[in-house]
């Protein structure tokens, strides 16, 4: 089932998310239904809290991208409970979109190599390091889940200068073509 994205002004994507444990309700189907919206939206990656939970789980399928980039031609996965433990490496600008925040696209400043500690759709655990395009998706992805989404990342200016625009998206004046959720209104 594709589920509708929550997009920005949405508290549920400021809330840092919570760990689940093997036993959360109809996880399989939910893992479904995720990357049938991911795929629905033409993402490369879907965190929990854009389908409106707040839970520490993401998944990525960047598989589409490997004519560009070869190294993420195997490049779907599932993350739970994912925890950050290094960013090393050069810093490095990618002109990074989100599904919450439609028609905004910025150029973000990330390092370039992560290690990350995660349990896979079985919950076993793995810590695994990525660097380039994968690191990038993962570190997005993981912002979600810690609250953060990406226009946290740019200068003041530029924040500023989006304000309207994300008021637009925030009313539903600027409207994508897959289904969303707006905030409630104050
Ligand atoms: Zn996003």
């Amino acid at each position: 089932m594709i589920l509708p994205i929550y997009v920005y002004g949405n508290s549920v994507l400021r809330e840092k998310a919570k760990a689940i444990t093997a036993d959360y309700p109809n996880l399989k189907h939910l893992i479904n239904d995720m990357f049938e919206t991911l795929y629905a939206s033409e993402g490369v990656g879907l965190a929990a809290p854009q389908v409106g939970l707040s839970i520490r789980l993401f998944v990525v399928d960047a598989t589409v991208m490997n004519d560009e980039f070869p190294e993420v031609k195997d490049f779907k996965k599932i993350f739970i409970n994912a925890q950050l433990l290094e960013e090393t490496g050069e810093e490095w600008y990618y002109n990074e979109g989100c599904l919450s925040i439609p028609f905004v696209r910025e150029d973000v400043l990330r390092k370039s190599v992560i290690k990350l500690r995660y349990l896979d759709e079985n919950f076993n655990e793995h810590i695994e390091t990525f660097d380039g395009l994968k690191a990038r998706i993962i570190q997005h992805e993981y912002d979600h889940i810690e609250g953060k989404l990406l226009i946290d990342r740019v200068s003041p200016i530029k924040r500023r200068l989006l304000k309207n625009k994300l008021n637009q998206i925030a009313t539903g004046m600027l409207k994508p073509k897959y289904k969303v959720v707006l905030p409630k209104k104050i």
